[in-house]
């Protein structure tokens, strides 16, 4: 595995924990916030920390994080701070930039100065929740884009007893079976004369309207 570099600005519940996980999994890890407690918190667990405020364009500017394989833009509530550095830094030509948003307007934004990847933590988990607690065969839940999941289920009953090829689901439902998990193993792709049981787990891909309709059947 190649030892990546990895800048994380703010070092909130989020960042400090992204931070700690990913100098676990043995790369290096610049934690920064404005906040010098905080930095103090987490020193013992990264390789670089620093105590620098991001609302500063000089700051941002002479840190040189257009060094490290990705940033990740952790800062919680300052969006004057969050457009400023992902600007900054890719104007700096960062080669990956990462920005946490709370709203689509700040996504948008963020989207806009040229961030690669934006992510919503609390909403991408509250979609997942919401998907497993409300559908009866849903194990877990894995949002590919706006309107299509990845998801892990429990064998409908109707399903039971019969093949992937009898039950034809690509072209009655829009979905794609990708794995069945049987005990400890795992059949990639599924075999499709293979009777489906009511122990086996299924890992599918679909529109999640069609995911619905399936696990509603
Ligand atoms: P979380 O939901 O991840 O806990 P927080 O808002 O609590 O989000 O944490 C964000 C972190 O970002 C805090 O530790 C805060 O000190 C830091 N932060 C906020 N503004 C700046 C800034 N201008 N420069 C650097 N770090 C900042």
């Amino acid at each position: 595995m190649k030892r990546k570099t990895i800048g994380i600005i703010g070092l909130g519940r989020f960042g400090g924990t992204l931070a700690k996980q990913v100098a676990a999994l043995g790369h290096e890890v610049c934690g920064i916030d404005i906040d010098e407690k905080v930095v103090q918190k987490l020193t013992p667990f990264i390789t670089h920390s620093i105590v620098a405020d991001f609302s500063d364009e000089e700051t941002i500017r002479s840190l040189h994080l257009q060094d490290f394989d990705v940033v990740v833009i952790a800062i919680g509530d300052d969006l004057k701070a969050k457009l400023l550095t992902a600007m900054v830094l890719k104007e700096l030509q960062a080669p990956y930039v990462v920005a946490k948003a709370s709203s689509d307007m700040e996504s948008k934004l963020l989207e806009r100065v040229g961030v690669d990847l934006v992510i919503f933590p609390e909403m991408n988990m509250a979609d997942r929740l919401a998907q497993m607690l409300t559908r009866e065969y849903i194990v877990d839940y894995f949002q590919l884009s706006q309107d299509i999941g990845l998801v892990e289920m429990n064998t409908p009953a109707f399903m039971v007893g019969h093949t992937l090829e009898e039950l034809s689901l690509r072209s009655r439902y829009g979905i794609n079976i990708v794995a069945i998990k049987r005990h400890k193993s795992v059949m990639v792709p599924p075999n499709p004369k293979e009777p489906l049981t009511e122990e086996d787990m299924l890992i599918l891909i679909g529109r999640n309207e069609d995911i619905t309709k399936l696990s509603q059947l």
